[in-house]
Order: structure tokens, then sequence, then C-alpha cells
């Protein structure tokens, strides 16, 4: 797994209400003790022995969280005018990226899985320190056929402004199965984490709405067949239409992002396979704004009243979650707000804490590390002076995250905690 820059030394986080991304309840006045960025201890607070070496964090007053893990997210995609962005620099692009990295982080974040759009080198900036950012996990580009959800070309063959960006990875368009097998492996070879798929197509693709045809089941099971060629990795799935879910359930994909059309077939299919719903809802949610034309308006309040009954019948089916945002479509750095958005749709407080800590972890194939406060993990922490059971919309403002550590690394400290 990437890492990140480790911290040296112990330090001992007293007094935080703690709830480890496992546990039912959580810990009032607990104790979390970190090792050269792993967790040594985390329970209920001790007496100190005489011999206690190490920094002392002192945390009432506050609760303490697993950094969140949010599994889709587009980095890449950064709030300015695509028009703005043709006349950048190369640095001025990558520069904005490192700004949108550290908003995540500051946001909570401590992992991100990126969907399409970021290429390596920010993921290795981060793991040698030189960036501040989440730890990354990087799809790098999508897999359609052409003409697809992946597919930026206009008709006439040109590209719109937003695609013309410097340090953009290739569209990973695929018709043939010859197609499929070489672009897995380049993405492989290029150091792609995991594999995204779109099943159905999607909207805001030049060519494509979003009932089209996307990657067939058949072409989804060769593709898990080659994710799992040299280490495993996970195949995640674009889908807006039953059918596409469908095809991407039983194709074998771990997740279904979106999944606005489930039918109760394909949700017990899921919880037959333990597939993975990333319903992005600040994305399928947010502000319709007065530029969008009224029959475009009347489409997406369609989807979201749709999307919002999918996603409800799966939770209350059982289907596993994990939190996606879909960042870059919505603004980076407002990640936890999703959390109020899955309470929304039915899950409890201290599960949508879960979907976006061990859940996500999980998904990722590092739930061994990382995803929860508990011995033996990577101390990735958070620190909210809000209270997340009783308001959990509160973790979405802004500065309500006040510390967060990474690898045991204190990365931000608004009130100097740890000085
Ligand atoms: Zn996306």
């Amino acid at each position: 797994m990437p890492l990140t820059p480790i911290a040296e030394g112990r330090t001992t986080f007293r007094g935080a209400t703690l709830i480890d991304g496992v546990a039912a309840t959580p810990v009032p006045d607990s104790e979390v003790v970190v090792r050269d960025g792993v967790v040594e201890y985390a329970g209920p607070r001790r007496a100190l022995a005489a011999d206690d070496a190490g920094r002392i964090v002192e945390l009432s007053g506050t609760w303490l969280m697993p950094g969140f893990v949010d599994v889709h997210v587009h980095l890449a995609m950064v709030p300015a005018p695509p028009e703005q962005q043709r006349a950048w620099f190369p640095e001025e692009a990558v520069l904005e990226v490192a700004a949108q990295l550290r908003a995540t982080l500051e946001a909570g974040v401590t992992t991100a899985r990126d969907l399409d759009g970021l290429t390596p080198g920010y993921r290795l900036a981060v793991q040698n320190g030189t960036a501040i950012g989440p730890r990354l996990h990087l799809a790098i580009a999508m897999l359609s056929p052409t003409g697809g959800h992946a597919d930026p070309f206009l008709p006439n063959g040109s590209l719109p402004a937003w695609a013309v960006r410097a340090g953009m990875p290739e569209p990973g368009l695929v018709d043939t199965d010859d197609d499929v097998v070489r672009t897995v492996r380049r993405l492989i070879r290029m150091g792609a984490d995991a594999i995204k798929v779109s099943t159905s197509g999607g909207s805001g693709s030049p060519t494509d709405e979003p009932e089209d045809v996307g990657i067939t089941e058949e072409q989804v099971r060769l593709i898990c067949r080659l994710a799992d060629e040299r280490g495993r990795r996970p195949v995640t799935a674009h889908a807006l239409t039953d059918a596409a879910a469908r095809a991407a359930v039983l194709g074998g994909a771990g997740s279904i992002e979106h999944g606005y059309d489930l039918s109760d077939d394909t949700i017990q299919l899921m919880i037959d396979r333990g597939t993975v719903l990333v319903p992005t809802l600040s994305t399928l949610m947010r502000e319709i704004g007065p530029q969008v034309a009224p029959e475009r308006r009347r489409e997406r309040e369609r989807m979201r009243a749709r999307g919002m009954d999918s996603v409800r019948r799966a939770i209350a089916a059982g289907v596993p979650v994990a939190l996606g945002t879909d960042a870059g479509v919505v603004p980076h750095g407002a990640n936890l707000r999703e959390l109020a958005r899955l309470v929304d749709a039915g899950l409890a407080p201290i599960r949508a804490i879960r979907a976006g800590t061990a859940v996500g972890a999980d998904l990722l194939g590092i739930g061994d590390r990382v995803g929860s406060v508990v011995a033996g993990k990577m101390a990735d922490l958070v620190v909210t002076d809000a209270d997340p059971l009783a308001s959990i919309e509160r973790l979405g403002e802004p500065g309500a995250v006040r510390m967060v550590v990474q690898s045991g690394r204190v990365v931000i400290d608004h009130d100097r905690r740890s000085a």
C-alpha cells in the first residue's frame, strides 16, 4: 500500500470521545497511543505511568474518529472555468490540484480514491511528503466503449474545452476484448490501484445518455480477471441503470458507483455477492443552478427522486455502503457532507461513519491497515468539536474538523493542541 511519511516516537491523544470505526458505541474519555505511525493502544483512558515517554495531546471536549476514506473523487477536476484552464502553464494546473489535495485532507479525508483524471505523480508526491493530501488510490482513467461515458470527443472529432488540460491521462476507450486487455494492462503498468468501468452511459459526456449500454457483463468479467493478474485490484462500475448495475455485479465488480435505478432483484444480488454501493449522494442531491435549462432540470429532478428511492431501498435491505462524493463535480473539501446524506438515506450516524472509514478501507483492499482506530492500524485520526452522533451534518461544515493525523503525523492542527 502507498504510505505517507510516518511520525516517529510516541504520542498519546487523551480525553476525546472515541468513535473507532468498528465498535457500536463510542468510548468516552479515551486514550489513543501512537508509536511510529501505528496505533499501539486505543480504549478507555488509563492512569499515567511515571515512565510514560512522549508527547501528550489533550483532547477533552472533542470527538476522535478514524481518518475518513472517500472512495470516489476527481481531484483533477478543479474549480476554474475550462477557458481559463486552457491558458494555464502546466505548473499552474499541478499546483491547483495540490490545493484541492490539501482541502480534501483538511476536510478529514486521509485516504481518497480518484476514479478518473489523476495520474500517479500525485500519489507519489503525497507518499514522499512533497505534497500534503490524502493517501491516494487511483483508477487513472475510466473504461467505456467509443462514444460512451469515458469518451470526451465531440462528434466532429475535436475535444471540448474541459478535456484539454495538461497532464490528463488518455481516455480509456475500449470496444473489443483486445482493447480491454491492452488498456487494463497499460493502466496497471502506469500504476493503477483500481480499475473503473462504465457499464452505463453518463450525464456530462458529449455523445451518450445514461440509458446507453457501456462495458458488457462479459467484459467486466474479463476486466476482473485482468485486475487480479498482478496482485488484487478492486474493480468498480459507474452504473446509472438497473441493467448496468446487474452487468457489473454479475461480471464480478466489487462495487457500484451511483446505482440510481436498482431493482429489488439487483439489490438482492448485491447482498448475496457482497457488492458495495457508493451512492455519491452529494452529487445526486447538489443544487440545480438557475442556468440549467427547464427540460434538463426536470430530468435531474426525476433522477434525484428515483436515485434517492433506489439508495433507500438498498440501505434498508442491507447492501453495504461506502462513502464517495464524486468531488470535483461538487466542490472539493466538503466531503463529510456526504455523511448527513447517508443518514437521510437511512443509515444510523455511527453506520454512516463506518461507511466513511472501515467499509471504504475494506473496499480499497487496505482494511487491514487503515479505516479504524484499533491497535495495529496506521494512525489516521480526525478530531472534531462537533458531536457526530447528535449532529452529523456539522462534520461537513467548514472548520468542524480541528485536527487531522495521518500515519501518526499531525498534518492539520487548527487549535495548536499538539504544539
Ligand atoms: Zn465520478
